[in-house]
């Protein structure tokens, strides 16, 4: 961060932002589905397609818009961000020196050389896919022989060219308490990385799945492991010691190639079309509405069951993402 003075400056007065009851979220980018796989869990194809599309002069305005309410972070996801020949007019568009730039890939194009062109571009982080530490289940979960290969490669090619790195593996009831979450946390403390827990939601290819996803031993075996390796996290852990539980628009948005913004990149919920309202007003809408701005504990889209029972089926079948209004009544908008 004393690389990016401007951003460790914002990164000091989130503290006072966060007790104001600002939002102050993350922006994960989706900004083109194009991938050279074709992952088994993937959601990226089920939104419905729409004539104006991202492009970086919108995203220039984004963190125009960003900057100004405080904002400090993007995430550049997809789809595969390194298939895109416009990787840097999309790192550069949103403006390196004011913001801390993370980017999520499965690592198949991350070799040393493109590592160090994007730390000098000014990412400075990389999100690593790794589904498991045998390279068959990994491979044919990505469709690709070699895959578990090349993402490890990717690890320490993003590490040795001067990139924070973070492994991203989903987790179900099925293997959560299995040895390959310690042994997870453990790879990532022993190498100076970290593990970003994604645990299972029942959408996309998963969608009905409710014995995938979690339940509360499940988490409790999480928080455990979280006590003895700090390094395997999730996001309803604190955060710079901070408990915000679902971050859900306080702490996350997930904008859409169609400019929609999510509270969240597992539910398939609009609450705002940046091509039409300012970043403001929907970040104002989507703290008005009850389960965004009440602090939850559980993972809204994954883990409170009341949540999905009510609102994630109510997606099921239908073209994505669905606009807040045709969800979420006046009930919803009081406290
Ligand atoms: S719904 Fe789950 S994944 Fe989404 S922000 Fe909340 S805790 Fe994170």
């Amino acid at each position: 961060m004393l690389e990016k003075p401007l951003v460790f400056e914002k990164i000091l007065r989130l503290e006072h932002r966060i007790k104001a009851g600002m939002a102050t979220p993350v922006i994960d980018i989706e900004y083109s589905e194009a991938c050279n796989l074709k992952c088994s869990h993937c959601f990226n194809t089920h939104f419905k397609k729409k004539n104006r599309r991202l492009k970086p002069a919108d995203l220039a305005d984004l963190s125009k818009q960003a900057h100004k309410l405080g904002l400090c972070q993007f995430v550049i996801s997809g789809g595969e961000p390194l298939v895109l020949n416009a990787i840097r007019e999309v790192i550069e568009a949103l403006n390196p020196q004011l913001f801390h730039l993370a980017m999520s890939t499965n690592g198949f194009y991350l070799t040393r050389e493109m590592a160090e062109n994007l730390k000098a571009w000014g990412l400075d982080k990389v999100k690593v896919s790794l589904d498991d530490f045998d390279p068959t289940r990994h491979d044919e979960n990505r469709k690709s022989e070699g895959a578990y290969d090349k993402a490890m490669a990717a690890l320490f090619n993003a590490r040795d060219a001067g990139l924070s790195v973070t492994i991203q593996t989903c987790i179900t009831h099925l293997n959560c308490r299995t040895e390959r979450t310690e042994q997870m946390a453990m790879f990532a403390a022993d190498n100076g990385f970290v593990v970003d827990v994604m645990i299972a939601h029942p959408i996309g290819e998963w969608e009905g799945r409710s014995d995938l996803l979690i339940d509360e031993e499940d988490a409790a075996h999480l928080r455990e492991i979280n006590s003895r390796i700090p390094a395997l996290h999730r996001d309803t852990f604190p955060t710079y010691g901070i408990d915000r539980g679902c971050g859900c628009v306080n702490s996350n948005l997930h904008l859409t190639r169609y400019g929609d913004i999510m509270p969240c990149g597992f539910i398939p919920i609009s609450i705002g079309n940046i091509f039409e309202e300012s970043l403001k007003e929907i970040l104002d809408r989507g703290l008005r509405i009850k389960h965004f701005k009440n602090y939850n504990p559980l993972c809204l889209s994954g883990e409170d069951r009341i949540f999905i029972d009510q609102y994630i089926t109510s997606t099921y079948g239908k073209e994505l993402p669905l606009h807040w209004s045709h969800v979420f009544t006046e009930d919803d908008f009081k406290s």
